[in-house]
């Protein structure tokens, strides 16, 4: 069943058995581990906000955690994009690295491929354009790169496209059972759960002063547009409600506000 939600879509009841690929993604991990250079990191250094902010330590721990990552997912270019390049896949991880990077070693193992676009893409299934999705029959994370770079370009807006698909790709990993993962703890849900109702009831109605308007189509999206403020706009959403932000502290088992100082 495919799900449509405004320029974000994704299926539901398809998660087909991924254990194959992720045999063969490990086995090329392990012989192929990827490496990030010293250059790469003075990129990251450069263009990774998040990462820039880390103290020595987490960016130690961040650049190993990217490697994993980097090493166990295929990036393909579609729609006319002859190659994903070397800055793609570092930023592209570099978002999944920082959206996983409370645990210990969560890398998001069913959604094993990365789909790059130039720009939005034409659905032929519900016949309107994307800006990005993810796909958990065929384990897909699907990027159109001018809006990821858009989203990036304004690290304090809270509107990114790549924290937003990753964290569709979370909330989908956590229902999955037979991924090897355990993401969410069932008492951080909880808590977390408690202050969606009145936060959704607020966006739809109009009240909202705090998420966009899209954030109100129903709980996935509140959740992603959710966790794009909790990375861009931490201090903010803390003030906005403190409690809601500390659920998803306890939730993603990390503080920005702590790591990034
Ligand atoms: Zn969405």
């Amino acid at each position: 069943m495919a799900i449509t939600l405004g320029d974000c879509h994704f299926y539901l009841h398809m998660f087909g058995s991924h254990l194959f690929i992720d045999l063969i993604n490990q086995a090329r991990w392990r012989l192929f581990p990827r490496k990030v250079s010293f250059e790469e990191v003075r990129f990251l250094e450069q263009h990774f906000y998040y990462f820039a902010q880390l103290r020595n330590p987490h960016k130690r721990e961040f650049i190993h955690r990217l490697e994993t990552i980097l090493s166990s997912k295929r990036f393909l270019g579609r729609g006319g994009l002859e190659e994903v390049t070397t800055e793609m896949e570092l930023l592209i991880g570099a978002t999944i690295t920082m959206v996983v990077f409370g645990w210990k070693s969560l890398r998001l193992a069913h959604f094993h491929t990365i789909l790059v676009y130039p720009n939005t893409y034409y659905s032929t299934i519900n016949k309107i354009y994307h800006r990005g999705e993810v796909n958990p029959k065929h384990g897909l994370i699907v990027i159109s790169w001018r809006c990821f770079v858009e989203g990036l370009a304004d690290k304090s807006d809270g509107i990114n496209l790549g924290i937003h698909e990753v964290a569709h790709a979370l909330k989908l990993a956590n229902w999955i059972q037979n991924d090897g993962e355990r993401e969410f703890s069932p008492q951080a849900w909880k808590e977390y759960s408690k202050w969606v109702p009145g936060e959704l009831a607020k966006v739809k109605s109009g009240q909202g002063t705090f998420f966009r308007e899209s954030a109100g189509l129903n709980e996935h999206e509140f959740f992603a547009v959710a966790l794009e403020n909790f990375f861009e706009r931490s201090r903010e959403f803390k003030e906005y409600h403190a409690q809601l932000y500390q659920s998803l502290v306890q939730l993603l088992r990390q503080d920005p506000l702590v790591l990034m100082g």
